[in-house]
């Protein structure tokens, strides 16, 4: 499927496009065919920037007939390379850029699929509404590609991932028509429920080109408190009373250790040390109230009596929107505060949130045996049970033969993930990185299914080939 591209089917999306609708300049083309973590070397014959959803319905009813395979793009900031042409067509959405429409008494918005969700969330708040779907690359990462990777991020605790806020899509389906589903509905119970099959389906099931996405009062008030604290199992516990004092009050609980802390202060600049001493691991937090000054009190409350039962080691609350963001920096900067120190094999795990403790220490204790020296880094979303284990290579030691070694190191943490029941992609989806392992760990029924839906949508199988099974 990825194989050349018959010359009269590209002359038949050229003509459709018009001029400005496509390119095969590789200097306009080079920043969509590498990607974050710099694994896949992109190419394509063809890159096509439809301007509508007719014009998408065309691009796909012309590829689907003439066998020609699509790599839907959207920020390009997915981390498993599913967003990556290796030959197929790039079917890129940076030119779906309309905010159709904000419906207050809805709670709804209804955005297409190129519009980042940054500018979402600045839609809503123009209306006095909260779009809480939050991540570091939010500045860049598209509705499309967050609905097609199902994307969680640091507010899932209490607003869910992607999937628990779409409430109807609009898409291209492989054989080029369009499924009108651009529902603003609570309620739906008509039988099967597609938006949700297009949800996290990776590009593979079509091209979403709209969405209608929930929208949620904006809170009066928010506290933000960097804790240190001996150990996850720690923070578990404070989460559970953090969760059962505020009455679900607790927006985000992000869990860091201090290798990666420490990687953020030595190598991303203007960062700082968050509290006076150091911590073998920190819990970053956001509470937030409808009621002024609630959530300061809430925040106050819950560290005071954690800090007398010795559950938290120290704690700090951000005594101004500067501080809280500062804290925030050295959080979404974890990533890149590993990148000078090599090599890593990273992975996006989820296990039972009761499990993390357990989870890292076996984990953690598996590849240690494996390979002496390495350096585990954990950070993540802890309140979701989402833990992004990062394992770097020893200092000195060489990047290439370390990345050589990375199936083997993922199967032993990937192994302790199943043993408790857990996910071996939590947010990221599988892509081109992870679908082969993924295999491993789904149920022949289950990977059947998968299968068996995927023919029936997609039988020439155009949509992003190399992609889940
Ligand atoms: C610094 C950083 C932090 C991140 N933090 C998080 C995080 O906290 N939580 C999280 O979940 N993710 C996170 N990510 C991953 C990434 O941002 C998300 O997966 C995001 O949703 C991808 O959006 P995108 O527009 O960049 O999609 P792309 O990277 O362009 O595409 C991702 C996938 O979706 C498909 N796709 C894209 N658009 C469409 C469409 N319109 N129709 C059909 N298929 C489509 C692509 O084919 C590909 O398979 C992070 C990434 C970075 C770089």
């Amino acid at each position: 499927m990825t194989a050349s591209v018959p010359a009269d089917a590209l002359a038949r999306l050229k003509d459709l496009l018009g001029p400005d609708g496509w390119s095969d300049d590789p200097a306009r083309l080079a920043p969509k065919l590498r990607e974050w973590r710099g694994r896949w070397a992109g190419e394509t014959p063809l890159l096509a920037l439809p301007r509508s959803t007719r014009e998408v319905a065309a691009v796909v009813a012309i590829c689907a007939e003439a066998g020609v395979a699509i790599t839907p793009q959207g920020g390009n900031t997915g981390l498993v390379g599913g967003q990556i042409p290796l030959g197929e067509i790039l079917l890129s959405t940076e030119r779906l850029r309309a905010i159709r429409e904000v419906a207050p008494l809805d709670d709804a918005i209804v955005v297409e699929a190129g519009v980042t969700l940054l500018e979402t969330r600045r839609a809503a708040e123009a209306e006095d509404r909260l779009f809480p779907l939050s991540l570091a690359a939010e500045g860049t990462a598209t509705i499309g590609g967050a609905i097609s990777t199902n994307a969680g991020g640091v507010a899932v605790l209490r607003y869910g991932v992607m999937r628990d806020l779409v409430l109807g899509l609009e898409a291209v389906l492989p054989n080029g028509e369009v499924f009108h589903g651009l529902k603003r509905l609570r309620k739906d119970n008509t039988g099967y429920d597609l938006k949700q099959l297009l949800i996290g389906a990776e590009g593979t099931l079509g091209v979403v080109t709209a969405a209608s996405l929930k929208l949620f009062p904006r809170m009066a008030s928010r506290a933000t408190a960097m804790i240190g604290l001996a150990s996850p199992e720690h923070a578990v516990r404070l989460l559970e009373r953090a969760k059962a004092e505020t009455g679900g009050g607790v927006d985000a609980f992000e869990l860091m250790g201090r290798r990666g802390i420490e990687f953020v202060l030595k190598h991303i600049p203007d960062t700082r040390e968050p509290l006076p001493s150091p911590h073998p691991w920190y819990v970053l937090t956001d509470f937030a109230a409808g009621e002024p000054g609630a959530a300061e009190a809430a925040m106050e409350r819950v560290l005071a009596r954690a800090l007398e039962d010795e559950l938290i080691e120290d704690a700090a609350v951000a005594q101004n929107q500067a501080q809280a963001k500062a804290w925030w920096r050295v959080r979404e900067e974890q990533s890149a505060g590993q990148k000078p120190e090599g090599a890593g094999w990273k992975h996006d795990v989820s296990v039972p949130v009761s499990k993390i403790a357990a989870f890292i220490e076996e984990a953690t204790a598996a590849v240690e045996r494996f390979h002496p020296g390495v350096r585990v880094t954990t950070f993540g979303h802890v309140g979701d049970g989402n833990v992004h284990y990062d394992v770097l290579q020893p200092v000195g030691a060489d990047p290439a033969a370390f990345t050589a070694l990375r199936d083997q190191g993922s199967r032993l943490v990937h192994d302790v993930v199943a043993k408790y029941e857990g996910s071996i992609s939590a947010e990221h989806g599988l892509g081109r990185l992870k679908s082969a392992e993924a295999l491993l760990y789904k149920s022949p029924v289950e990977a059947a299914a998968m299968r068996a839906i995927r023919d029936a949508w997609d039988p020439k199988r155009i949509m992003n080939p190399g992609v889940l099974f």
